[in-house]
């Protein structure tokens, strides 16, 4: 059997700078079940110019991407279909997961929608006996007669023992990077977030089950790998003190040396803030917060449980403890001049080196979705990739996009832009 686990990917006006190349993680835990079965696999991702060999048809074809990549993933598995209809396709990844009814194609067998990669090997297991899959948790699979039989909700309840393969970062250190952090390799611990921001999907993945990572266990996955830089993608990656000092204290027990880049909320920077220097000695030398604005009422109508006046102090402690910072904005259609001007001098005051703007857009699959789905101005889903406006804006719209990109300009004077244009 040879199945082909293939990235489809999309370009964004920013992705083709190329500031962040990192690992198709999700496929690299596909291959490692696969290997553990000993079925051979193939990773094709355009990033790293991996392509279909000419001379060999798969018997399946996996297939994941972005949201954006949606009608590309679609294009990608028709394609597959037609070379050869014994081909078998699946579909997966985080959009897949919430949106698997955009999935439902005389094209497509399997919509593999739980993160629970023990599932994959029992689909895989059923296939390899012969037997088509029949009914299985956690996977849609289309019957002979065109049906599809709904696999149920298969939420993760604990950290698994599979890790990913480190094949495709092995072959390509140098290319994986994150901005001027070169040699990266992505990590995942737990599942799901504990938090409720309205704008957000992560809380809706599997199953909205939150599953607190198992730090020695990742801090043993990290000290095997010999990377310079770990981005550890966990949505939060430490939600309060119990956390840090595990963290600390697993960090300890393998004597770890590398540099951690994770998820972290600005009330965990002020409420442990005398913990961040030791968190800096165990690894942690950058983290990416989501500010989204520094706003008391838009901040409250996000459901973000936190009051912009903590920033200011969240960015002081973080710069004592030479913990580097990735601060993640977002600006609302609605914003007028004024809004625009509160989010510049914030940026500008507190001196932010990087930082990213994203447009408020709710993402199909999100329950904020169904309430703006009346007002939204485009359905295509390249347009749903932060950068457009999928909503109707107060300000002329040239005017609103002539304002969201004046707000990355003094991005132009950031170091570590200059230190990554410097290395490209
Ligand atoms: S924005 Fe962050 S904290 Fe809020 S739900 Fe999403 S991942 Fe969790």
């Amino acid at each position: 059997m040879l199945i082909y686990l293939e990235k489809v990917r999309k370009k964004t006006l920013f992705s083709r700078f190329e500031p962040i190349v990192t690992e198709p993680l999700e496929l690299m835990y596909l291959k490692t079940v696969l290997d553990s079965m000993d079925i051979e696999s193939i990773i094709l991702d355009p990033v790293f110019s991996l392509e279909a060999p000419g001379d060999r048809l798969p018997d399946m074809v996996i297939l994941t991407g972005y949201n954006v990549a949606e009608e590309e993933i679609l294009k990608r598995a028709r394609w597959w279909k037609g070379r050869d209809s014994n081909i078998l396709v699946m579909v997966s990844g985080v959009h897949v997961q919430l949106n698997s009814n955009k999935f439902m194609e005389e094209y497509i067998d399997f919509i593999f929608h739980s993160q629970d990669f023990e599932i994959f090997r029992e689909l895989l297991s059923n296939l390899q006996r012969g037997g088509w899959a029949g009914e299985l948790p956690g996977v849609h699979i289309r019957k002979r007669d065109d049906t599809w039989a709904l696999g149920e909700v298969r939420s993760v309840q604990r950290p698994e023992g599979i890790l990913p393969s480190r094949d495709l970062f092995l072959k390509n250190r140098d290319r994986l990077r994150y901005v001027d952090k070169k040699g990266i390799a992505l990590i995942k611990g737990g599942r799901g977030c504990p938090y409720n921001c309205s704008y957000c999907y992560c809380r809706s993945l599997n199953g909205s089950t939150y599953v607190r990572p198992d730090f020695y266990q990742m801090f043993g996955e990290m000290d095997g790998i010999g990377a310079d830089h770990y981005w550890i993608v966990d949505d939060v990656l430490l939600v309060d003190r119990k956390d840090a000092l595990e963290f600390i204290e697993a960090s300890r027990a393998v004597d770890f040396k590398g540099s951690i880049i994770a998820y972290l909320r600005a009330d965990f920077i002020k409420r442990e803030g005398d913990l961040l220097g030791e968190l800096h000695d165990s690894g942690l030398h950058e983290v990416i917060i989501g500010f989204e604005t520094p706003d008391k009422e838009e901040l409250k109508d996000y459901n973000k449980n936190m009051d912009g006046n903590i920033y200011k102090e969240a960015i002081r402690l973080l710069r004592e403890s030479n913990i580097q910072l990735t601060a993640l904005f977002m600006v609302h259609p609605d914003y007028g001049m004024g809004e625009f001007f509160r989010l510049w001098s914030f940026i500008i005051k507190n001196s932010l080196d990087l930082y990213t703007i994203s447009i408020f857009t709710p993402l199909p699959g999100s329950e904020e979705f169904h309430w703006y789905k009346d007002s939204l101005t485009s359905d295509r889903p390249e347009r749903f990739d932060f950068l457009h406006l999928v909503l109707p804006s107060r300000l002329p719209r040239p005017v609103f996009y002539g304002m969201f990109y004046l707000s990355h300009l003094k991005l132009l004077f950031s170091k570590r832009i200059l230190k990554y244009i410097a290395m490209r």
